[in-house]
């Protein structure tokens, strides 16, 4: 390796088994760090949380001939915007001007990342969020695909090709999406109106994160739906997959609750027995985490329109569940701090006090 290697370990990191995705590691999300002409010192200091930044991190900060990792390998960097990302994928924070020896210097690192932890799937971290990162490497992620491989073999980096042809695929970005009609099977780089629907729908995305392609994200989102309903969690969404997706639409929610209160709640937008909560818990406990994030959101911002002070993240965290429970003590609901049927109604239904 032609690149030198310091550590400098930050602050900015957490145990990779605490997304839900255990804690091994099977990729490498390639991000840019932004606007041209910064100092790689500075960006590491920036990533490393100790100047200011406590939100963000990577793994490696990457420019021509200079490699610093600032978490390690075992650790999850907070990176990608997503739990899959961030629980199973290596950050690699590149610098955006991409000279050909940036380039190198990447390509060399994913060789050694490969030569320690086996072979790795290549993304970039638009694919996991809606982002413009990691800007001009995204189109080369094919060619680093190549590159990484060529150099196992051959010891040598291919000639800097910019833009590559490759259709080579350890997965990642170089894979192209394709339309599908309702009716088939809905899978990985599926794209349009049902993959739509069944983010929208099934998952509890949001408009805006509802894209109609089937990335990354929607898979392992769609494994957590799987999961939740009792069924093969293999992230293909056939007949099985999309009729509990249905019938989840229709099923009769608790109509005992809704018509007692004589309010106009929205239905409670889970299934019987299921309730928003912690996203530790698992099973019965949705976080808004990895589905139903748009009904959590509507809970929150219903909340704070009746004056609480909450972020309307649509994630279950620790200030929900400190809310929930003193609105749930003033209610005389059961203060559990988790948002079952009853306190989901009591939010529309329960005066302002
Ligand atoms: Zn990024």
């Amino acid at each position: 390796m032609s690149y030198k290697y310091a550590k400098n370990l930050g602050k900015n990191s957490s145990a990779r088994s605490s997304y839900g995705y255990g804690s091994g590691i099977d990729g490498i999300t390639v991000h840019h760090w932004g606007s041209t002409g910064q100092k790689h010192q500075n960006v590491v200091d920036w990533l490393r949380g100790y100047t200011g930044n406590r939100g963000s991190s990577a793994h490696y900060v990457v420019s021509d001939g200079l490699v610093t990792q600032i978490v390690e390998d075992s650790r999850a960097s907070w990176h990608g915007g997503s739990n899959k990302a961030n629980g199973t994928t290596i950050g690699i924070e590149m610098r955006p001007e991409m000279s050909d020896g940036d380039w190198e210097t990447l390509v060399e690192l994913c060789v050694s990342i490969e030569e320690k932890h086996g072979s790795m799937k290549y993304y970039g971290h638009k694919d996991w969020k809606a982002t413009a990162c990691p800007g001009d490497y995204y189109d080369r992620l094919g060619e680093l695909v190549d590159a990484v491989n060529e150099y196992k073999k051959t010891g040598k980096i291919p000639d800097v090709t910019k833009g590559g042809n490759s259709t080579a695929g350890a997965g990642g970005s170089s894979k192209k999406y394709k339309t599908v009609d309702y009716g088939t099977t809905l899978g990985l780089y599926d794209k349009g109106a049902p993959v739509e629907e069944w983010q929208k729908g099934a998952l509890g995305y949001s408009d805006e994160d509802a894209d109609g392609y089937f990335g990354p994200q929607t898979e392992g989102d769609t494994e957590d739906f799987q999961e939740a309903h009792g069924l093969v969690a293999d992230s293909l969404v056939g007949e099985k997959t999309w009729a509990a997706f249905k019938d989840g639409d229709e099923a009769p929610e608790e109509p005992e609750t809704a018509k007692k209160s004589g309010g106009d709640a929205p239905k409670f937008p889970l299934r019987s027995g299921h309730y928003f909560g912690p996203k530790s818990w698992g099973g019965h406990s949705h976080s808004g985490y990895y589905n139903h994030r748009s009904d959590m959101r509507e809970w929150q911002q219903q909340m704070q329109d009746r004056g609480w002070s909450l972020d309307v993240d649509g994630l279950y965290g620790r200030e929900t569940n400190k809310i929930t429970k003193q609105f749930q003590a003033e209610k005389g609901l059961k203060a559990d701090g988790l948002i079952g049927p009853k306190t989901w109604a009591a939010a529309w239904t329960e005066p302002v006090t």
